[in-house]
């Protein structure tokens, strides 16, 4: 094979491979006119596949290919003989249908199990080209050749390479899920130092200060209160005295109306122990 025409089928090839998964050891399915073909034309049909499809290859025939060679007579016994070298390929045609249609049926509509068609059939190549992917062997002169790849081929490959560029939905979350993370940090340069630290104070504030500050009111008012009263107590207790000394001088209406005062005094500071309380109360079960 030449240089040039070995290079294009690697090329063609890659593309079956890349696009559509095709894999080694290539599964080319052989018709009944190939392989006559290839036993009156002398050519080594799985050597020559291996050369034109650039790789290991297993060749294989149907059930209903084989049984068209087995109704050719003794005169194509090389044939037959030649197709019971390959694996066979199970149809499922319980009668068997011309070889044609059973290599259709088998491709089926995508070619799912990316086979690689041998075949002399015109017609059947014609079929086979509006199945995207399928790549066709045939005989030309003693000389085997790779068809180029069909228009419903390189469609299918646009096609697959245009969804490739675009992200599928899945994707776009997970290229969406960077995006939103690249943003954060921008926004942890943006505040700087000052003002994370000012909501954190906020923060510290906000919850474990409050219960802190109502129990130190709540402690503190009633011990102020306490201590006032003692004083005050410790006042009345001086000023019984004080009454008791100089119950007998005039100065007694002077006490009195010094009293007062003390009095409402007192009377305030309860007044500010009972909300200081009833603070306290209303705070706990906060
Ligand atoms: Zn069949």
């Amino acid at each position: 094979m030449r240089q040039k025409r070995a290079k294009a089928y690697r090329k063609l090839m890659a593309l079956y491979s890349m696009s559509f998964g095709f894999r080694q050891p290539y599964q080319v399915l052989v018709d009944s006119e190939m392989c006559k073909a290839a036993t009156e034309l002398k050519i080594e049909l799985a050597k020559q596949l291996n050369s034109v499809l650039q790789g290991d290859v297993k060749p294989m025939i149907t059930q209903c290919c084989i049984h068209e060679l087995y109704l050719l007579g003794k005169t194509q016994q090389p044939a037959v003989d030649l197709a019971k070298t390959f694996e066979r390929r199970k149809c499922n045609h319980r009668e068997p249908i011309p070889g044609e249609e059973c290599l259709t049926s088998v491709v089926g509509e995508t070619n799912k199990h990316r086979y690689v068609v041998a075949t002399q059939s015109q017609p059947l190549r014609v079929k086979l080209r509006s199945i995207p992917a399928v790549p066709i062997v045939h005989v030309n002169r003693s000389v085997m050749v790779l068809e180029p790849p069909s228009d419903a081929t390189i469609r299918s490959k646009e096609h697959t390479e245009e969804q490739a560029l675009h992200p599928t939905g899945s994707e776009k979350q997970v290229l969406a899920g960077p995006s939103t993370s690249t943003e954060p940090p921008r926004k942890k340069k943006g505040p700087k130092g000052p003002n994370p630290l000012s909501v954190k104070k906020k923060k510290v504030d906000s919850t474990p200060k409050p219960p802190a500050k109502d129990k130190g009111k709540g402690k503190e008012k009633p011990t102020v209160g306490v201590r006032d009263a003692a004083v005050g107590e410790k006042r009345k207790r001086d000023e019984i005295d004080d009454r008791e000394k100089v119950a007998s001088s005039e100065q007694q209406v002077g006490d009195a109306q010094q009293d007062e005062p003390k009095r409402k005094k007192k009377r305030r500071r309860k007044a500010v122990d009972s909300t200081a309380v009833a603070a306290e109360s209303t705070s706990i079960p906060s």
